[in-house]
């Protein structure tokens, strides 16, 4: 089937939820699920549903792709990382000199409950690309620009129109070194890519021209199925480069033996494991799925002892204002090392420093930092 047509099949409502998991929900429960998806959209593709345990309340899957209740508890930032003081052309943020972050979409094939862009994903496109041209101009003026992340959103989610446009005028752009697209397709909706040739083609014409890297999003080893992997095998074969970033979350992946198979199991598959995320306090997720930064920190080590060489080529690191920030570990009981591994301010360019952090303490302060 023609992967829009299938999405235009994503459940959508709580009613279709309600049936697709052959479940009722209270009134209560039904109640505040409507009003949280009007605040926070639901999107899941009947493929991802099909991948939950519907008998376990506390399946992993579930958590990533259902709403819960919790989501009422908007403590916290819609914009963790001050992505929008980031923007120089609507739809292009400039916050690292090396790279370029294109949101190119508002749309995704799944709508993850513990996404950070929830101020946008299936709602707000006021930070949405709308102007190429301004924007590839802006990149062309820029030489320290050595490479350009398409996003979104998903950006697997642009019809290949787009996508090849994107690639035709960025790879003509000589101080680019690579382009990357970050999509969580192979994840929630393989579809995109296994029922779609004509992407996989444009992927390898313009693999040639310039290197492309797709970062992909699994966070549980249930993620890696038949299809994902038809969908990993299928972009390899296109010649794109595969990296692979996850989100430490509670009741989803904060076990070592769970992380350190997923992690085995990409690299197996031949996905290198780039990024594990501290979730970030984001309003209606983070009460959900945020750790404290020295269990994360306990876990991320205790993965790390089942992995090999390959396994470990990744970072534990938070994304905040100032910068990409990675979590070095814990000093004593009471402190915390951690290194600027990519900074907004030149001044914070590698700097190491270690901050007091208390057992139960998630995100540090862009201000305690000295
Ligand atoms: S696919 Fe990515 S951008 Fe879209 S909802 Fe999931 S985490 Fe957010």
């Amino acid at each position: 089937m023609n992967w829009k047509k299938e999405l235009a099949n994503n459940i959508t409502t709580v009613d279709e939820l309600e049936k697709a998991l052959q479940k009722e929900f209270s009134k209560e429960e039904k109640e505040k699920l409507n009003e949280i998806v009007k605040q926070y959209p639901l999107s899941i593709p009947h493929y991802y549903l099909s991948l939950i345990d519907k008998d376990d309340e506390n399946d992993p899957i579930r958590k990533l792709c259902i709403p819960s209740t919790k989501e009422t508890d908007l403590t916290g930032s819609f914009d963790t990382s001050g992505e929008s003081n980031n923007t120089v052309v609507v739809g292009l943020q400039h916050k690292y000199k090396q790279t370029g972050l294109l949101l190119s979409t508002n749309q995704c094939g799944m709508y993850c409950r513990h996404c950070f862009r929830k101020r946008l994903v299936g709602l707000n496109s006021d930070e949405i690309m709308n102007h190429l041209k301004e924007i590839i101009a802006y990149i062309k003026e820029h030489d320290e620009i050595n490479n350009v992340l398409i996003s979104g959103g998903d950006a697997f989610l642009n019809n290949n129109r787009i996508i090849h446009s994107y690639l035709e005028d960025l790879s003509s752009i000589e101080h680019l070194d690579l382009i990357r697209f970050g999509t969580r397709t192979p994840v929630t909706f393989p579809m995109r890519i296994n029922g779609d040739q004509e992407l996989l083609n444009i992927l390898r014409e313009y693999s040639r021209k310039k290197k492309i890297y797709v970062v992909t999003h699994f966070n549980h080893p249930n993620e890696i199925t038949k299809e994902s992997i038809k969908a990993v095998k299928n972009l390899l074969n296109s010649e794109v480069v595969l990296k692979n970033q996850t989100v430490l979350l509670k009741g989803v992946n904060d076990n070592p033996d769970v992380l350190a198979t997923l992690i085995n199991k990409l690299t197996a598959i031949g996905i290198n494991p780039y990024y594990i995320f501290q979730c970030r306090p984001v309003s209606g997720v983070k009460n959900q799925f945020q750790l404290p930064l020295k269990e994360g920190y306990h876990i991320v080590e205790k993965t790390k002892s089942k992995l090999n060489g390959h396994g470990k080529c990744f970072r534990y690191v938070m994304s905040n204002k100032r910068g990409k920030i990675e979590i070095l570990g814990n000093l004593s009981d009471t402190t915390m090392l951690f290194k600027f591994h990519e900074a907004k301010y030149d001044k914070d360019m590698g700097k190491i420093f270690q901050l007091d952090i208390k057992d139960e303490q998630c995100w540090i302060e862009e201000a305690s930092i000295k």
